[in-house]
């Protein structure tokens, strides 16, 4: 009755692809087969179950009649022979390739699992998977070990055979090693049916418990969604930890009964086959590596290059080249060289090999931290420097009017692109700047007004324009980056959306499956509420995809719009700071000379004038500045004059810097 198919062999793909636990049922021979209520699908993979009204109250208390069970093979009327072939020899021929395996028998006590797991030993035809796996193992010359127990049917029992395949090639490091678990689980019928009492009964109920265990664990394992398999619950889950699931090939033998008096606990056995088919593994090769052997072909592989290296030398005239590492003398020559070539005083650092060339960016790291240190401990030497980003102490020397008045700016009120910075004190030491009101009095004061409260002004005036423009592209910005966070927001929600909708439609696919499936003609039955789950699943995705495309533009227009913000940032501090200049420090009839056509360019002041006003001016000019002015504010004219020396000085100071910067 049992039909070899071409497409029960090879269940096994080579790795990484997740597959399904393959799950076969073994009928038990008998006379008294119940065709009426037992028949098998045409292809020999599925098994319909019948129960007739009248016998249904006595026999299964379930308003279900019909069951369908999608297996991978039934095997009635089965040799040990071709139960060997279908379902143990590729586990067996993968694990001499690395792969673990393990194949389960399942079922009530009787059925045959012992049977089909060791088989009898009087007759040699009529032995087990067991004794057939060591001999295929054999076969390849593989050393296998195993332990036996006396199997009884109250008790659970595994056979472990352990693999380690060496190649035949020495040199070769890599070996595997697999283990195949052979797995005899004791039986799985109900208590009250066995009518067990005392001690049998304590044992009964602690292999039902166990088995109930293992159920629990095959279903976490059968949900994606669980990252926790209870397998510490009993011994049993525990011993097969890494023997189910996981990364082994894995098989499940359910011997049943053929008879229509067991058909409760046939019923019960295949439900448990159809659970463990959603049950997915992952089988990889378990790799390993022969240290020693690794050793051995790295040191040959060694000699073999240096080998190499010294007929290439050779070949290029290169003589003595030394290729082992670098000894301290050799690292100070290379350091020296590294501060040469940074100082001009060497040209080039000639190439020698690998190792040098390291040693030569190492160098270069170092001589770099160094100098780094160097700057700032001279920095540290001659000035307080403030942490930027305390604020506490920046607002302390800016009201005690340390703050010198080339501080940097005080940033946009979004805190983007300005850094404050903090001058030395001892540029001024202690004397009080003067007030804000000194500065708006005169036109064109002595001493600039700080830079945050200039370029307030500038953003009124000359520089209102692009700053309108600035601010105008920030909120651009700024809204594009909104609807970026929204749509994202929505994304992830579709996403979750998807996620429930994925889980309740595997809830209601295993339900199926867990039930027995329907089919009709080929046709799968699906019912309402799992169709729904489908239809909406299709139209979040392609909400998602549309979402997605949404977020993809956004993030463009999004680097757009920064690039424009950043040129227009740029351009503002730029208008800025040339009109700071000309505010400032350039007088009005020089800004003349200086525009496009104007009669002076930088760099072309005559030389007579830069020379006409010495360092003493300066000094005599800022002793007057710091002596007269807060104690005769009446000497008003006297210190009109004064201010015209100083602007004449601080032009030219103006016009040497340009004239510096062009030379650059
Ligand atoms: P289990 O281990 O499931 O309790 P056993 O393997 O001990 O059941 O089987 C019970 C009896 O049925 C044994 O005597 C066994 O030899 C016999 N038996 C089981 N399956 C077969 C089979 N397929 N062909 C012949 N005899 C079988
Ligand atoms: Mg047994």
């Amino acid at each position: 009755m049992m039909r070899r198919k071409n497409d029960n062999k090879r269940y096994f793909t080579r790795m990484g692809t997740r597959k399904k636990v393959h799950a076969f049922v073994r009928v038990k021979p008998t006379d008294d087969f119940a065709h009426e209520m037992i028949k098998y699908g045409d292809d020999n993979k599925s098994i319909d179950i019948h129960i007739k009204k009248d016998l249904q109250k006595g026999v299964v208390n379930n308003k279900q009649t019909d069951w369908s069970f999608k297996l991978d093979g039934v095997l009635h009327n089965a040799s040990q022979d071709l139960v060997y072939e279908t379902v143990a020899k590729d586990v067996v021929a993968q694990a001499l390739d690395g792969y673990n395996g393990t194949i389960m028998c399942y079922g009530q006590t009787g059925a045959g699992k012992t049977y089909t797991m060791t088989g009898t030993t009087e007759n040699y035809k009529h032995r087990g998977i067991l004794p057939r796996a060591l001999q295929q193992g054999e076969t390849n010359r593989i050393i296998a070990s195993h332990t036996m127990n006396k199997n009884s049917s109250r008790s659970h029992c595994i056979f472990t055979i352990y693999v380690e395949a060496h190649s035949r090639t020495l040199s070769d490091e890599k070996y595997i090693t697999s283990k195949i678990n052979l797995v005899d689980l004791a039986g799985s019928e109900r208590l009250k049916k066995s009518g067990s009492e005392g001690r049998v009964l304590k044992e009964a109920t602690y292999i039902n418990k166990s088995l109930s265990f293992l159920e629990q664990a095959i279903i976490a394992l059968g949900d994606q969604k669980r990252d926790h398999i209870p397998f510490r619950q009993c011994k049993l889950t525990h011993a097969l930890k890494d023997s189910l699931g996981g990364n082994c090939n894995m098989v499940l033998l359910t011997n049943i009964y053929g008879e229509a008096s067991q058909l409760e606990e046939t019923l019960s056995s295949l439900r448990f086959a159809s659970r463990m088919k959603l049950v997915t593994t992952e089988p990889a090769i378990n790799e390993k590596y022969d240290a020693e052997r690794m050793v051995k072909n790295l040191e040959k592989e060694l000699a073999l290059l240096k080998q190499e290296l010294a007929i290439h030398d050779s070949l290029a005239n290169r003589t003595l080249v030394n290729y082992d590492p670098m000894d301290e003398i050799q690292i100070a020559e290379i350091n020296s060289q590294v501060r040469r070539y940074l100082e001009g005083t060497l040209d080039e650092i000639d190439i020698i090999n690998l190792r040098q060339i390291q040693e030569v960016f190492n160098q270069f790291r170092v001589v770099l931290s160094q100098q780094e240190q160097e700057v700032e401990l001279t920095l540290r030497r001659k000035y307080t420097l403030i942490d930027k980003n305390d604020f506490a102490a920046i607002s302390a020397v800016q009201k005690a009017g340390l703050m010198d008045v080339d501080g940097h700016l005080v940033g946009e009120p979004d805190g983007q692109g300005f850094g404050l910075g903090v001058t030395p004190f001892s540029a001024k030491p202690g004397k009080k700047a003067k007030s804000k009101k000194m500065f708006k009095e005169q036109l064109r004061p002595s001493t600039p007004p700080p830079k945050p409260v200039a370029f307030e002004d500038f953003k009124n005036e000359r520089g209102s324009e692009i700053n309108r423009i600035f601010k105008e592209n920030k909120s651009i910005l700024n809204e594009r980056r909104k609807r970026a966070s929204e749509t994202t927001q929505r994304i992830n929600a579709i996403k979750r959306e998807m996620d429930v909708t994925k889980e309740a439609l595997n809830f209601q696919k295993s339900l199926r499956e867990k039930q027995g499936e329907y089919e009709n003609k080929g046709l799968m039955i699906i019912d309402e509420e799992e169709f729904l789950l489908i239809l909406k699943l299709k139209d979040l995705k392609k909400q998602y995809r549309t979402e997605y495309q949404d977020l993809r533009d956004l993030k463009a227009e999004i680097q757009y719009c920064q690039h424009l913000v950043d040129q227009c940032r740029h351009r503002l501090l730029m208008e800025f700071d040339i009109w700071y200049n000309e505010s400032f420090f350039i007088p009005e009839d020089i800004q003349v000379s200086l525009k496009p056509g104007g009669s002076i360019r930088p760099g072309m002041v005559p030389i007579s004038r830069i020379m006409s006003l010495g360092e003493d001016d300066q000094d005599k000019f800022s002793q007057l500045q710091q002596t007269e002015l807060p104690e005769g504010p009446d000497s008003f004219s006297f210190y009109n004059a004064k201010v015209k020396t100083e602007q004449k000085h601080n032009y030219l100071k103006t016009m040497m810097g340009f004239q510096q910067a062009h030379r650059k």
